[in-house]
């Protein structure tokens, strides 16, 4: 079975197996495991994922969760993303209680124990320029030579170290390294970098520190301070698993966490690395982190999308061991699910035509009965106005229809959406020969939309009263990029130049213009949507979550 078809059957995966069989073994009291974003950018569905895994384990297993942030770089790292990582892991619908740390708490023990590796003769200062320690690091074919400095004399290697600390030297000028094995199969045990020199202001610790720590030395030890049981994390770490180990088994820390490994989330259309979402942000290219477009948590909510089906999808993909590429549609898929069960149901008219029911007599309107919701009768229902002058769906109506073409065209009767059967009379065209009106009449004998006769139509259309609805702008997304496999090196030239489309003349029921909820709306026929932060008390903006239909298959024509 794959891991997708073992999580939909068993809500279990591999990692969960271990973790049980750790309990079972009573080999921990309890289940400790931590997420830990580097505060360098928002987060986004694939860290999701991860979340999902941390935080459910701890959940399932009646353990912790911390939320740990990664601080180890102050030149990409700021207060914004420390904030809105923590606003998304709660709107996410986790929670770390009490156990919010950051690596850089830990930047005192850090420090004291590298000074423990350098008098155990397992850690020395390379002068060494980073390319050249790059170079001589070797490859996979090859291996790496020792530094010339490699075998320094214990108290050199403790005074340049501290001199180091103390802010002598310019940026790159040394590091410090562990003295493991330059020959080793694997090139993370080939002598790696603990520290280098950096003076910039850090968020927390200010500029106490010159020095900080790589994520290697780093990440190992805060899980053993932390008393941290499983430090899961994504495959491309499962080679410095080693180096992970060997730091843990040198130092004098106070518990032994063990590391696992599983597979990252890719998504069609979609890229998901923070170099490319910083890149789109700085570039312009949307609109900010929360631009609906952008696979990020911020950008996920404000497009509508429920945090319900986020973990939905998070559980439905399972966790692996290989990596693989989830179609988008999964993901769309389970937010259309949810959507469809809890959004009420309302009319707007995207792109307007205007109606003129020609036997309907001048000022006259009657309030019309609406549903909300058509699985649940405790969402009630609302009152819509009809009148002599409505608008339709501009292509709802042909001039000259295709056979298969059931909606309105000159003669041709349909269905109003709890009103009325109206038929086509005429079209009204300007200069350039569009249409801009449509003269119809009404059936008075089909209130509600029936006929007594019992005759039928083939299309039932959704409507709005000219005077009683209110105009609204419409955001229409469509997948950021237009390949199913962005290069990610090049992103700019795969995205999709159709990804926004706004429509400033829309119009909507009156009831939604003057409710201020967030709540999500089924917009009939139309899709899922939800206000928009831009919008003003004139002026009501509306972002489309999704369409009713995965109908990007059939426009792209590749999946599905
Ligand atoms: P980078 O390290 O390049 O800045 P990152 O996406 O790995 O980017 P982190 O802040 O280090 O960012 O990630 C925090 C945690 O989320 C890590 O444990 C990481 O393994 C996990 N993670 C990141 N991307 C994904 C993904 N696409 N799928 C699952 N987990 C992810
Ligand atoms: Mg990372």
């Amino acid at each position: 079975m794959t891991a997708e078809a073992v999580a939909a059957e068993t809500g279990r995966d591999f990692i969960r197996d271990i973790v049980q069989a750790d309990l079972d073994a009573k080999r921990y009291k309890q289940v400790v495991t931590r997420f830990p974003p580097e505060p360098n950018g928002y987060l986004h569905i694939g860290h999701a994922k991860s979340i999902a895994l941390n935080f459910g384990i701890a959940q399932e297993f009646s353990g912790r969760c911390h939320l740990r942030f990664d601080d180890t770089n102050p030149t990409k790292e700021e207060q914004e993303y420390i904030d809105s990582i923590q606003a998304d892991v709660r709107w996410l619908g986790y929670d770390w209680g009490n156990d919010l740390f950051y690596a850089s708490d830990y930047f005192e023990q850090l420090y004291l124990w590298a000074e423990g590796l350098i008098r155990d003769g397992l850690a020395y200062v390379d002068d060494q320029s980073q390319e050249e320690i790059r170079v001589k690091r070797g490859t996979l074919t090859e291996p790496g030579r020792n530094s010339p400095f490699r075998d320094r004399a214990v108290e050199e290697n403790l005074d340049l170290f501290r001199r180091m600390k103390a802010g002598e030297f310019p940026n790159g000028a040394r590091v410090l390294r562990a003295k493991i094995d330059m020959s080793s199969g694997n090139i993370n045990l080939r002598d790696p970098v603990l520290y280098r020199i950096l003076h910039a202001t850090h968020p927390r610790t200010g500029d106490k520190w010159s020095i900080y720590p790589s994520y290697d030395y780093a990440h190992g030890q805060s899980d053993a301070i932390e008393g941290i049981t499983h430090s899961i994390c994504t495959l491309e770490f499962e080679d410095h698993r080693p180096l992970y180990d060997w730091l843990l088994e040198k130092l004098p820390v106070p518990s032994r966490p063990h590391q696992y490994e599983f597979a990252r989330l890719n998504l069609s259309y979609t890229l998901l690395s923070k170099r490319v979402l910083t890149e789109l942000v700085r570039g312009g290219h949307v609109a900010g982190w929360d631009d609906p477009r952008m696979p990020t948590i911020a950008g996920l909510k404000r497009r509508g999308v429920p945090p319900a089906a986020i973990r939905e999808f998070v559980k439905r993909i399972g966790v692996a061991k290989a990596n693989s590429v989830v179609d988008v549609g999964m993901l769309e898929f389970c937010i259309r699910e949810i959507l469809n069960r809890t959004a009420q149901r309302r009319m707007a008219v995207l792109r307007p035509l205007k109606v003129v029911i020609e036997n309907y007599p001048e000022g006259k309107t009657e309030e019309i009965d609406a549903v909300n919701h058509p699985d649940d009768p405790a969402a009630g229902t609302r009152r819509l106005a009809f009148g002599r002058e409505l608008y339709i769906e501009r292509d709802d109506f042909m001039e000259n229809p295709p056979k298969k073409f059931f909606r309105l065209s000159p003669g041709t009767e349909v269905r109003l959406r709890y009103a009325y059967f109206i038929t086509c009379r005429e079209a009204i065209k300007n200069a350039a020969g569009e249409v801009t009106e449509l003269r119809c009449t009404y059936d008075p004998a089909t209130k509600g939309g029936n006929a007594p006769d019992g005759r039928k139509v083939k299309a039932t259309m959704h409507w709005l009263p000219a005077a009683q609805s209110r105009p609204a702008e419409i955001r229409l997304y469509n997948q950021l990029f237009s390949k199913p496999t962005p290069d990610a090196a090049n992103f700019a030239a795969d995205l999709n130049p159709q990804s926004l489309e706004i429509l400033s003349d829309a119009r909507i029921e009156r009831s939604i213009a003057e409710a201020n909820s967030t709540d999500a709306i089924q917009f009939e026929r139309q899709g899922y949507f939800v206000r928009d932060g831009d919008s003003t008390p004139d002026r009501p903006v509306f972002n489309r979550t999704i369409g009713l239909r995965d109908t990007f298959a059939k426009e792209v024509g590749g999946k599905g």
